[in-house]
């Protein structure tokens, strides 16, 4: 009897017609002709793939789409979006700079500014994005970079985003966008004059909720060549399969980016008429305090996002959430799915009652990521969940 043994290493068929789909490429490793060629790769006078970590097709095929939407080049694709958020900061900043947040920034960040960052000898302080004139008094000489996000998390307030990078360029400060809740759909921040665009692909680009990726790009190249080598050394690789999906939910991306925005003008509108809501905050709406800046910021449209405030407290929260079981609760954004999340119980709980007030965000309040069901059932859900 003879003994089966494992195979050597097969090759892939040659075929004279090409796969329409990218296909999934997950070797962590390449192999060269011999070392002449590889010398070759290594000095850049060919392209070729040598080891995963330094560089993969999926994420490289991931990288340019994402470029061509955002009018980026020489983007970086990373393992996530807190991944993209930490490269721009870390490839940018040295013990002794100072970095300015603003003060509504999503959780994970505003905790790498108030506890990684100064531990590395890299001062942080928050400034309120929405009026810009607080800005100039929150600068100091050894402030280098400015982080902001376009519309914050969860009150979906709308920072001044022209005036700040206008103050910025003057004094040779970079500004990052974090452009994860408006996407290019809505804002291309390198068009408008910031430096570095940033994203947590896992949310609406990819949207899906099966992968974790992130995106970091800058205009000037050298920087965009910095965060790269910081993310490689550091280790932010992203995970082909991951990068695969990704590259197949941008596809539809402009589809369902235009549904849920209609979804989430239409249930604005419902909710703000419905009895049992106390409040409802939506950019498109001409009751929200920053709708003058929709027109000049968000390509005139209120987005994908809907905040509200239901009456009374953690008892009727629970009601609301359990009678809309239709509805996914989860603390995401950005699924093709509407999710509900409660900030008082995820994104906010570190805050304390005191600092949660101070945004606006009570037991009663909400936010909806919309996604692309049937707008009309979606709406009934909605109303048939609310308090009578
Ligand atoms: C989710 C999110 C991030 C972090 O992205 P991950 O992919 O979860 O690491 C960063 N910024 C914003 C605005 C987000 O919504």
């Amino acid at each position: 009897m003879t003994k089966g043994r494992a195979p050597t290493r097969a090759r892939w068929p040659d075929s004279v017609s090409r796969a329409v789909v990218t296909p999934l490429q997950p070797s962590v490793v390449y192999a060269s002709l011999d070392p002449d060629a590889l010398d070759a790769q290594y000095e850049r006078r060919t392209f070729g793939y040598t080891y995963a970590r330094e560089g993969h097709p999926n994420a490289d095929v991931l990288g340019g789409l994402i470029d061509e939407m955002e009018g980026a080049q020489g983007g970086v694709v990373v393992g996530s979006g807190m991944a993209a958020v930490s490269t721009a900061l870390l490839a940018n900043l040295s013990a002794g700079d100072h970095v300015l947040g603003a003060d509504q920034l999503y959780g994970r960040s505003l905790r790498l500014m108030a506890q990684e960052l100064p531990r590395i000898g890299i001062a942080t302080s928050l400034f309120d994005a929405t009026v810009a004139d607080t800005l100039a008094s929150a600068i100091r000489p050894e402030t280098r970079m400015i982080l902001i996000e376009t519309v914050s998390n969860p009150t979906l307030r709308i920072a001044d985003l022209d005036r700040i990078i206008d103050v910025a360029r003057k004094r040779g400060i970079l500004v990052a966008v974090d452009n994860t809740f408006t996407t290019p759909r809505a804002i291309r921040p390198l068009d408008r004059g910031a430096d570095i665009v940033i994203h947590s692909v896992t949310k609406l680009l990819a949207g899906h909720s099966d992968a974790t990726l992130g995106y970091v790009a800058a205009r000037d190249a050298t920087v965009s060549e910095r965060m790269r080598n910081l993310a490689v050394t550091v280790g932010l690789t992203p995970s082909p399969f991951d990068c695969w999906l990704a590259e197949r939910g941008l596809y539809s991306f402009d589809l369902r980016y235009d549904r849920a925005s209609e979804s989430a003008r239409r249930l604005a509108d419902a909710l703000a008429n419905a009895s049992g809501v106390h409040r409802v905050l939506y950019p498109g709406r001409t009751d929200h305090p920053d709708h003058g800046r929709v027109a000049s910021l968000l390509s005139g449209e209120g987005g994908t996002m809907v905040s509200f405030v239901l009456d009374g407290e953690r008892e009727a929260a629970n009601e609301f959430v359990r009678a809309a079981s239709a509805l996914n609760f989860a603390p995401t954004l950005g699924d093709i799915g509407t999710t509900l999340s409660h900030p008082a119980t995820s994104s906010h709980r570190g805050l304390s009652p005191q600092g949660r007030a101070a945004l606006g965000i009570t037991e009663g309040f909400f936010r909806v990521s919309l996604g692309c069901e049937d707008p009309d059932t979606l709406i009934e859900t909605f109303l048939d969940a609310l308090p009578r």
